[in-house]
């Protein structure tokens, strides 16, 4: 363990920390389109870091290959087990079990929410506890317990379509974070949002890592939210062209 030298990064910083995620050589084609290649990035535990580069550029298909959403056509991902007792490598799992390591180990924020219109909100958050088999009642309480850490408690018998957007993605940060995720994925989480929401939202998605065990990861055409991270990766043509 210790210090460990990272010449794939291009952070400028040297990390102290053991890395939490490492994807190494990341190649995904899509017939001729080459949608990530020789892909490397490294996540630490308490940072946020902004992926950004034009449309196209092979930004979500990074955020899918690294959250074992989709698998890569050569390359790694590994993922450190929180209890220290060594590492995971996400493609190797089967299908079966990469579903069940992603509930468990990652959060998800996407642009629209992604909540379900026919549940409350409490349900909402509740549901990743319900499908990793965690009885209902256990799974309401823990649900409620991330509404109140994130001043949502007022919102929780609403139906989503009795939400505005800014509440419906903190439901959905509060989502994201029941599971106690070592991972927290956020794609374009403040697109649809007015700038003075956006940042609401955003400052309780950075909350979300800091000084936590977890990082978090942030795809944004905003420089603004990029701004904010403590790293910025950007994208071209499937290759990582910078970070800072
Ligand atoms: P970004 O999120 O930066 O806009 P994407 O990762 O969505 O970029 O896409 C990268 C490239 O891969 C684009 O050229 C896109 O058209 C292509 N691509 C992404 N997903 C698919 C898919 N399922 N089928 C075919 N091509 C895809
Ligand atoms: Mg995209």
């Amino acid at each position: 363990m210790g210090t460990i030298a990272e010449p794939d990064s291009g952070s400028s910083k040297a990390h102290t920390l053991d890395w939490l995620l490492r994807a190494e050589h990341l190649s995904k084609s899509y017939a001729q389109t080459q949608a990530l290649a020789e892909a490397s990035l490294d996540l630490y535990p308490g940072e946020a870091v902004a992926i950004m580069g034009p449309s196209g550029s092979g930004k979500s298909t990074l955020l899918h290959v690294i959250a074992g959403i989709i698998s890569a056509d050569s390359g790694k991902v590994v993922l450190r087990r929180p209890d220290g007792s060594g590492n995971d490598d996400i493609a190797a799992l089967s299908d079966a079990k990469r579903s069940a390591f992603r509930l468990h180990r990652f959060g998800f924020v996407f642009q629209q929410g992604m909540l379900i219109p026919e549940l409350t909100a409490e349900e909402n958050v509740a549901l990743p506890l319900l499908l990793l088999g965690c009885n209902r009642s256990d799974a309401l309480q823990r649900a409620n317990a991330e509404l109140g850490r994130l001043g949502l408690s007022g919102l929780g018998g609403r139906r989503i379509g009795q939400l505005s957007g800014g509440q419906g993605q903190r439901i959905a940060i509060a989502r994201a974070l029941v599971t106690d995720p070592s991972i927290i994925f956020a794609d374009e989480p403040t697109g649809a949002l007015d700038s003075r929401t956006a940042t609401d939202v955003l400052d309780a998605l950075l909350a979300t890592s800091e000084g936590a065990a977890r990082a978090l990861v942030i795809v944004t055409h905003d420089e603004h939210v990029a701004a904010r991270c403590g790293r910025i990766v950007r994208l071209l043509d499937g290759r990582i062209e910078a970070t800072r």
